[in-house]
């Protein structure tokens, strides 16, 4: 059987398009030398407050609410919000989507074709890369949760 279509042909039936954000971690956003190497600015309205230059691409994925506990898949060390249980998600995803921890999924409204407004912003936390007998890449769970959205997020999304 091969995982990769079953996972392809699922997406099609169940799936939905998200905008995923992608930091190019070679290159800082203007936000963070501005601000001499503090952290990022959260309200940046071009970065997303990653504070790296970012890239952006439609993805389709299929999410389901997570049923494992945070702490167990090392989500709760990169909250800073502390105690606070935030509801996470897992994602699933193409081989070819290439996600990476710290990133940004973004679900939004969509208008023919283009993202319009931002329901909903995750931080990628956890990459599981799922492989086959052969050892390839067979598709992604991703592990996600929510983070505030920034004041001019829906900017940083019209400006791409
Ligand atoms: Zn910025």
């Amino acid at each position: 059987m091969d995982i990769r279509k079953l996972l392809k042909s699922i997406l099609q039936q169940y799936g939905h398009d998200v905008v995923y954000v992608e930091k190019d971690r070679r290159f800082r956003c203007s936000c963070y030398s501005e601000r001499s190497g503090e952290s990022a600015d959260p309200n940046c309205p071009k970065c997303f407050g990653t504070s790296f230059y970012v890239t952006f691409r439609k993805v389709k994925v299929r999410r389901v609410i997570s049923s494992v506990p945070e702490t167990l898949i090392g989500v709760n060390k990169l909250t800073e919000e502390g105690n606070v249980t935030l509801k996470a998600y897992v994602y699933y995803m193409e081989y070819d989507a290439y996600p990476k921890e710290g990133d940004l999924i973004l679900e939004v409204d969509w208008k023919n074709g283009i993202p319009v407004n931002i329901k909903e912003k995750l931080f990628i936390s956890v990459v599981e890369p799922k492989l086959g007998d052969q050892g390839r890449v067979e598709f992604y769970q991703v592990y996600c949760r929510y983070t505030p959205k920034g004041a001019n997020d829906d900017d940083a999304l019209s400006t791409h």
